[in-house]
């Protein structure tokens, strides 16, 4: 089997290091015989939908996505559209998150969004919303957490019909009012959960792992245990963390 992976503007969707969360999927694959390909898709480059199961987007500065955010309309838009469609696996952090979504207002501004997931992102006075955050999540499998960090000045709020990622248990999610965060669409994620968020949450990694390689190999394969002992102390601290506040 080989997970196949594209992410998105690495170079220019990269805050915090959000690239790393792809070294961690290679290593889990590469530990347990599963192939890995990377592929990247920046600036001016299309996307063949059908090439990749995994599609990543990190995150970015207003300025980040300013320059993005037309590009990536225009030439990866319908794309994106049909892989979500074909059950695609889609991680979209932060400022990628927002981008899933119809547009990203910043006062007179409007930064137009993929449309792929029913939700708005406003720039509205108040301060940014910072720090770390426990969410619970349900991705098929039983209710686990995901532990983070977030800073984001955008707030998001989901349309009629979208669904969460996940409800907060502590921080502030999409907007700091309706403790939800970040949007599910099949298997299409968005999350404002930034940084080591897979070495954080191995878990989610291997659930992710295993979603695009069903849908390149049918059926959801089990996938081998691995001595987690540091990713499970990772994800105890970034939990205590978030209750420390
Ligand atoms: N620019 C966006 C905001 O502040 C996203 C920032 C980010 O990706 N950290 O809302």
């Amino acid at each position: 089997m080989e997970l196949r992976i594209v992410a998105l503007y690495p170079e220019q969707m990269n805050i915090y290091a959000d690239r790393g969360n792809i070294l961690f999927l290679r290593r889990r694959c590469e530990w347990r015989g599963i192939d890995f390909s990377y592929a990247a898709a920046g600036p001016g480059q299309s996307l063949d939908p059908a090439a990749h199961d995994l599609i990543y987007v990190g995150g970015g500065q207003d300025r980040d996505q300013r320059i993005v955010a037309e590009d990536m309309v225009a030439t990866k838009g319908a794309a994106l559209a049909e892989a979500v469609e074909g059950s695609a696996v889609v991680l979209a952090v932060c400022g990628g998150y927002q981008l899933l979504g119809h547009s990203y207002q910043l006062g007179d501004e409007r930064i137009r969004g993929l449309g792929l997931a029913e939700l708005e992102t406003v720039r509205e006075p108040g301060p940014r919303l910072i720090g770390n955050i426990e969410i619970e999540v349900d991705l098929g499998d039983g209710s686990r957490e995901l532990a983070g960090f977030e800073n984001h000045g955008g707030r998001t709020y989901l349309g009629d019909g979208a669904e969460p990622l996940g409800r907060v248990i502590r921080g502030h999610g999409n907007n700091g009012t309706d403790g939800l965060e970040g949007v599910r669409r099949a298997n299409m994620i968005g999350t404002y959960l930034h940084g080591p968020l897979l070495p954080k949450n191995a878990w989610l990694a291997d659930r992710l792992i295993q979603l695009a390689l069903a849908r390149r190999y049918g059926a959801e394969p089990e996938l081998a245990p691995l001595d987690d002992a540091l990713e499970a102390a990772a994800h105890e601290s970034a939990r205590q963390a978030a209750l420390r506040g």
